[in-house]
């Protein structure tokens, strides 16, 4: 039972109430043109480029066995690429970037419970992406350690696919967590709407709702 992790940043004002940690797990079913998070689109591991802060000195290419770098202008033949790493070591300008990496709920816990002295104003974990309910038994778990702990819960959800194991979440294993999201109402069907009113379900602006189980 794994999450595909893309990153974990601490002390995040804007996933939930409260001063939080949120973990950005990788892979998603949607394509939505407004993504935020695009590295997170992929489940599988990734190198990053962040040329702003490329300084083009080449010791990237040097470093790769597999000749993926190419230079001027400075572009990855992804193709080549094994991530194997090198060439992430090599850089001095933090301009590459190993995205993904598989935890176990148990391992993500520790992790998560050194900022909890910091989780102030109703604050907690947020578990975003990417599409959290595809890896909804796994994260279910990972609540239910948290929550041992007191930690306040918060997952966002795109609410397409995973819609089934929304449901199981929700409702099922982690059933007093809270699940906030931003919804394309293209994507969501009369029935839907209607499945989750028996629920607790708030539309609060078009296009997007939040439910709150408590
Ligand atoms: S090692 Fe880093 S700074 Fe140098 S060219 Fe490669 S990515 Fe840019
Ligand atoms: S991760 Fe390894 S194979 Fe991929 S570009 Fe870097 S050095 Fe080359």
């Amino acid at each position: 039972m794994k999450i595909p992790v893309a990153a974990i940043r601490r002390l995040t004002l804007h996933d939930g109430p409260g001063t939080r940690t949120t973990v950005f797990v990788k892979g998603c079913p949607l394509h939505c043109r407004w993504c935020h998070n695009p590295e997170c689109l992929s489940a599988r591991p990734q190198l990053l480029f962040h040329d702003n802060h490329c300084a083009g000195c080449g010791r990237c290419a040097e470093a790769c066995p597999h000749g993926a770098h190419i230079s001027a202008p400075h572009a990855i033949d992804r193709s080549r690429c094994r991530l194997c790493g090198k060439c992430v070591d090599a850089c001095w300008r933090g301009a590459l970037e190993i995205c993904g990496r598989d935890y176990t709920p148990e391992a993500l816990l520790p992790i998560l419970m050194r900022d909890a002295d910091f989780y102030e104003s109703g604050g907690g974990v947020t578990v975003s992406g990417g599409e959290p309910l595809l890896y909804a038994e796994a994260v279910a778990r990972l609540f239910a350690l948290l929550r041992g702990h007191g930690i306040r819960l918060v997952t966002s959800a795109s609410g397409e696919s995973a819609w089934k194991a929304a449901k199981c979440f929700v409702f099922g294993s982690a059933a007093d967590a809270e699940l906030t999201g931003d919804f394309d109402l293209s994507a969501i069907s009369g029935a839907r709407i209607k499945h989750l009113d028996n629920g607790n379900l708030e539309l609060s602006v078009p296009g997007a709702f939040v439910v709150i189980v408590r």
